[in-house]
């Protein structure tokens, strides 16, 4: 996926205006009508159509004449209105090279004003599957196009609150720094991803802090749901740190046992394949704690005394709520990375998911309203956006 961010230094007040006017159409179309984003950016002399023609030769917009003549955000354009806000918020000044490529994101390093190097994750929620939704099919049948944005945008926040919570609880994560619709902004790690590492000094005290960050996880009433060599970062110093967390669930979810056990499976059956470690002797020492180990050395989800609910003040500290999750959690199971097949059937809980996807997509079409406005600030400084918004309600 190209970025090309010298597009965004030519783009004009008018194309950005315009730009965000498909994004708000978006709220209640799949494909905004050309007369609606005329209506909404109302620029003078039939200026509109002359933009839309610009942002649809730079990628930024799809246009789709099947039903009517109308035009959608790319996930380009999207990422334009995430960035240039970011920039006007001044969290950065400049995005660089592509540092990574997830299964449901893109993830660039951008620069502060300091010369800091940052890391910036662009989620593409949607890209490949749902991760493992528990297929909302029937329901999204007539929203599914848009609703990417939606539910990046929820992962987006959902990544940045637990980042958040997590490094104020001492945990190896990233330093987790702003957040706007899908894109996340973090400190860079250094290092690289396990899955690349052939060789460690001390693969027994790695494994044994590894182990020690899920059963920690778990004390703090949390499973990553995802942790495995793919989402854990080494250093030349064999320091880890844990990333990618729009999946996690609470130890009090139905399923938090499997979870757990998956989670614990991934790094066991990950070290002994590739650093050949046996178990049994190294589990006494995880976490210095009383955790119990099965007959294998797995540590028993059951063994650990988990506080429910702890970061819940946290995490709502940052916007993102118990109800958010309850949301997020009918969209996304926890997947594995590894698992490209996770894009499973519906279940008997769809019918009970439809009445609060519902809720989530008002509750987002919320978000993504305060977005507007921030992003609009600049876009529609000296314009009755309000007047316009609200007729189009
Ligand atoms: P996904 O959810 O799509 O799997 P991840 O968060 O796991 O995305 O990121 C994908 C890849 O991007 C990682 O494997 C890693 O190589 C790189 N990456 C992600 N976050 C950072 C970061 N903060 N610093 C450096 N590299 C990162
Ligand atoms: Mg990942």
């Amino acid at each position: 996926m190209k970025l090309d961010v010298e597009v965004l230094r030519y783009l004009s007040k008018e194309e950005f205006r315009v730009l965000t006017a498909v994004e708000m159409g978006m709220r209640n179309h799949e494909i905004v009508p050309t007369v609606l984003i005329d209506r909404i950016a109302s620029l003078k002399n039939g200026g509109t159509y002359k933009v839309l023609k610009s942002l649809l030769k730079h990628k930024l917009l799809h246009h789709d004449s099947s039903k009517y003549d109308g035009f959608r955000l790319t996930y380009l354009g999207y990422d334009y209105l995430a960035i240039k806000t970011l920039l006007n918020r001044g969290v950065f000044r400049a995005v660089g090279r592509q540092i990574g490529v997830g299964k449901e994101s893109d993830i660039f390093e951008v620069c502060t004003e300091d010369g800091t190097i940052l890391a910036m994750k662009l989620h593409r929620l949607g890209r490949v599957s749902f991760r493992a939704v528990k297929s909302k099919r029937d329901y999204l049948r007539h929203r599914r196009n848009y609703n990417w944005l939606y539910l990046s945008r929820l992962a987006a926040l959902k990544e940045f609150a637990f980042m958040k919570a997590l490094e104020e609880h001492g945990f190896p994560v990233p330093q987790a720094v702003d957040c706007n619709r899908h894109c996340v902004v973090m400190s860079r790690v250094q290092g690289y991803p396990l899955v690349q590492v052939k060789q460690l000094q001390n693969p027994e005290t790695v494994f044994e802090t590894i182990i020690g960050v899920v059963i920690r996880l778990a004390e703090h009433g949390l499973i990553h749901c995802d942790f495995n060599e793919f989402n854990i970062m080494i250093d030349d110093d064999e320091k880890i740190t844990v990333i990618d967390f729009p999946q996690m669930v609470s130890v009090s979810h139905r399923n938090a046992q499997m979870y757990f056990d998956r989670d614990v499976e991934c790094i066991f059956k990950f070290f002994s394949k590739r650093f050949n470690l046996s178990f049994q002797e190294h589990t006494d020492e995880i976490d210095g704690s009383d955790v119990d180990s099965d007959e294998t050395g797995r540590p028993t989800f059951s063994s650990i005394s988990k506080t429910v609910g702890f970061l819940d003040k946290e995490l709502a500290a940052s916007g993102f709520t118990r109800k958010d999750q309850n949301d997020i959690e009918k969209f996304i199971e926890g997947g594995s990375e590894k698992d490209t097949s996770s894009d499973t059937e519906g279940t008997e809980d769809e019918e009970h998911a439809s009445e609060s996807n519902e809720t989530t997509i008002k509750k987002l079409d919320s978000l993504q309203l305060a977005d507007q406005e921030e992003c609009t600030s600049n876009a529609y400084e000296d314009d009755k956006v309000d007047e316009n918004q609200q007729s189009y309600e």
